[in-house]
């Protein structure tokens, strides 16, 4: 005799049942009795509780940080559009439209007080990506650091636009690479802080470096996600191999 029990194990389906409450009365009273005799099924069920706790937790944060963020983008949006000037407005509509809470690339921007290094991270913006957008930059991966200046960079793929986010100090340069043709990308700054107006600003074609620019400086201190428009490189989505 390995053990001294005399109830036989319950299977395990039936301790997952009781653990999450799935059993009708008469039956937990039988797995009580059992657990009660048997410490092996006692500590399985410590452990199954105790699993399911961390799961739900862990459930419960990330899906409450992925809505917060993608209300801050649908809010940030509708603000924007807003307060910019005409020629932005029926863009920032456009996007809201058809893509209302998503971005086509995205970096989260840290601006400390004056003097201080500002900083990128280029992680746990997935919840904002646009799924459908041909423009799976901002992932943003490699984030290097040379002096003052930090870059963050889209992976190349493919033929994939490349594009980068350069920080210093207080402002923050954009470079989309792409054609004239296609409209010009927008970036949004979301603030953090909801006192603080979210910035726009349409990128500008530059004939030297074969690419779309936008430099934005003067960026008050604080906590902001840098945002591309889902939009500008949709129709290179079916040429995408
Ligand atoms: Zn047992």
């Amino acid at each position: 005799m390995a053990d001294e029990v005399l109830s036989p194990h319950p299977a395990w389906r039936e301790i997952d049942d009781y653990c999450a409450g799935r059993l009708l009365a008469f039956e937990v009273a039988s797995v009580e009795e059992h657990m009660f005799e048997c410490k092996r099924c006692s500590d399985l069920t410590k452990q199954i509780r105790f699993a399911s706790q961390v799961v739900d937790g862990w459930t419960a944060v990330s899906h409450g940080y992925a809505h917060g963020l993608q209300r801050r983008i649908a809010e940030g949006l509708s603000r924007a559009e807003s307060l910019a000037p005409a020629l932005l407005r029926s863009r920032l509509s456009d996007w809201r439209a058809r893509w209302s809470d998503t971005v086509g690339g995205a970096v989260r921007l840290i601006v400390r007080t004056p003097g201080k290094t500002s900083e990128l991270v280029t992680s746990g913006l997935e919840a904002i990506l646009s799924p459908a957008a041909p423009f799976p930059v901002f992932e943003l991966v490699p984030t290097r650091t040379r002096g003052e200046t930090t870059v963050a960079e889209s992976p190349v793929k493919g033929i994939l636009p490349k594009a980068s986010i350069a920080v210093t100090g207080n402002r923050i340069v954009v470079v989309v690479r792409s054609t004239p043709e296609e409209s010009p990308p927008l970036i949004v700054l979301f603030p953090q802080n909801s006192d603080q107006a979210p910035l726009v600003q349409a990128a500008e074609w530059s004939n030297e470096s074969a690419s779309w620019k936008a430099r934005i400086t003067g960026i008050p201190t604080g906590d902001y996600i840098v945002a591309l428009s889902p939009s500008p490189f949709e129709d290179k989505s079916t040429q995408d191999v």
